[in-house]
């Protein structure tokens, strides 16, 4: 039956595909679409994004969304974003076109640029004004980069004719021709002082970046402006952006301070509301925005795990010891424990809180009984465990455990991992009904400021328990489990080329 209400439409900018889900009051998919589009690799380490392409393909899924909900784009109260974060586009004030290609987050082109500046002692300055660690995944040295490079791209910035945006800021000029972000989007750039909640004029002289270019900082429940009517074939309000992180803490009703979620993808990003405290970390956990409504602004900590999922990818498509990652969940059953057995997945180096780029990843603990269901069982382990390194610095940082943790993903489908997640963290683990969290979370924040949804109450009523995992191993083996995952990962840590 339609919903006299209307129903909130999420654009869910992802970094390799776009999304568009239509939600309901209650919080349920009524339709949506998803689309890949082109990334480009042009030498070792970089990625870029085409910005028109970003455009192009979300545009197209908003409307087949639509289509497939069977609903009419007049029913479509509003709209909510939520983007792939730091990446960075520029485009021309006049004509609206990008002026280089977008460099995405996982570009480490700038990573001379953020030794240059660690080297000259800079690293403790941005760390107390933007809560984030030099290093190129920001998108302020991509900048950087942009204008060293380029002279005219400086000159045309210096002159007041450039735009820059992370992707949020980009689609919602597309949308609604006005140059603006919200506060969780803007504390990824290593621009912007979380406490002051303003750009920080000291930073951008230290990236050589001109004001001019900068989008106007808007909350993440806000007036972002309404669509170019030829887009539906009328106006809708923009009225919820964050970045996609942050979108799915609120996605899980984390509203509460002590309230985290961690998403089990390739990798792991878990995140801690800390309230209105920015609180500053000692274990290289990250301090952003959550969100801000209305005046009120909210605080996490933030970690990632870099080689999560992509652990048991590795295993099916390098190693070949499972045809799918279903699999892993049979096999890893299928033997009582890892028989000693250790994976460090450090592919790519390790995340929080050793933040070791240079590591490489380890299977250790092997002796002669050592089969194909132990390495699947510590491959999966390693997931958790990597995962309890996080929530033990977010502890330690905010001076109390986590109580409950909420769980989205891919891997979540794995009822091994989220039983040994609550186990060796000692924590439930719970999963929502819905599986689109992330894009749930930048309709939330548009319904809260339209009125489609009257309080952060009434959106915790949406909030549906799939299965609930309680921890259920004793301490004297949990504390040996830790301690042979540490000493594991301080031996690869050891060995470097
Ligand atoms: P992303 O958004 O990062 O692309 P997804 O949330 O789509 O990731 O999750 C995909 C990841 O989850 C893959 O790395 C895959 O290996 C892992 N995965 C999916 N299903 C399972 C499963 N049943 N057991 C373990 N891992 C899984």
């Amino acid at each position: 039956m339609k919903d006299p209400k209307g129903y909130i439409l999420s654009f869910d900018q992802g970094t390799t595909s776009s999304r568009a889900i239509v939600f309901d009051r209650s919080g349920l998919i009524v339709g949506s679409a998803q689309r890949d589009f082109p990334q480009y690799y042009p030498e070792p380490g970089w990625v870029e994004h085409d910005a028109e392409e970003i455009w192009e393909c979300q545009l197209a899924v908003a409307r087949d969304a639509i289509a497939n909900a069977g609903v009419e784009a007049t029913e479509i109260v509003s709209i909510g974003i939520t983007n792939q974060r730091e990446t960075v586009v520029l485009w021309d004030r006049d004509s609206g076109k990008p002026v280089y290609r977008a460099i995405v987050w996982q570009c480490r082109r700038s990573t001379a640029i953020c030794e240059e500046l660690i080297a000259s002692g800079l690293e403790e300055e941005f760390r107390v004004r933007t809560g984030l660690r030099l290093d190129p995944y920001f998108s302020g040295t991509k900048l950087t980069w942009l204008f060293r490079e380029n002279m005219a791209l400086r000159a045309l910035a210096e002159n007041g004719e450039l735009m820059f945006g992370t992707v949020d800021s980009w689609l919602l000029w597309k949308l609604t021709g006005r140059h603006v972000t919200d506060v969780t989007n803007a504390s990824r750039t290593l621009m912007f002082n979380i406490h002051e909640l303003k750009w920080d004029p000291l930073l951008l002289s230290f990236l050589g970046v001109p004001a001019s270019v900068l989008p106007e900082v808007l909350s993440s429940s806000d007036d972002f402006g309404v669509t170019k009517a030829h887009l539906f074939g009328r106006e809708i309000p923009v009225n919820g952006v964050a970045g996609d992180q942050q979108a799915a803490l609120f996605g899980h009703s984390c509203f509460k301070a002590g309230m985290a979620k961690n998403t089990y993808g390739t990798g792991c990003f878990c995140l801690l509301n800390t309230g209105d405290v920015p609180v500053r970390s000692n274990n290289n956990l990250l301090t952003t925005v959550a969100w801000k409504i209305g005046d009120r602004v909210t605080y996490a900590l933030e970690g990632s795990v870099f080689i999560a999922g992509a652990v048991i990818q590795w295993l099916r498509d390098e190693l070949k010891l499972i045809e799918s990652a279903p699999e892993s969940e049979i096999v890893a059953r299928s033997v009582p424990d890892t028989n000693g057995v250790v994976i460090v997945p450090a592919f790519v180096g390790l995340g929080t809180p050793y933040w070791d780029p240079d590591a490489r990843g380890a299977i250790l603990g092997l002796s002669r009984g050592a089969n194909r269901a132990h390495i699947v069982r510590a491959a999966l382990e390693s997931i958790a465990l990597q995962s309890e390194d996080l929530l033990e610095a977010m502890s330690g940082d905010y001076g109390k455990p986590v109580e409950t943790l909420k769980a989205d993903g891919g891997a979540t489908a794995n009822s091994f991992l989220m039983q040994f997640q609550a186990d060796i963290s000692g924590v439930p683990v719970v999963l929502p009904e819905i599986a689109e969290i992330t894009a749930l979370g930048a309709a939330y924040l548009a319904g809260l400021r339209c009125g489609y949804w009257s309080s952060p109450e009434d959106i915790e009523r949406n909030w549906q328990l799939k299965s609930r995992f309680e921890p259920d191993m004793n301490d004297k083996t949990r504390k040996r489990l830790l301690s042979r995952w540490h000493r594991a990962v301080s031996a690869t840590r050891e060995f470097k080329e």
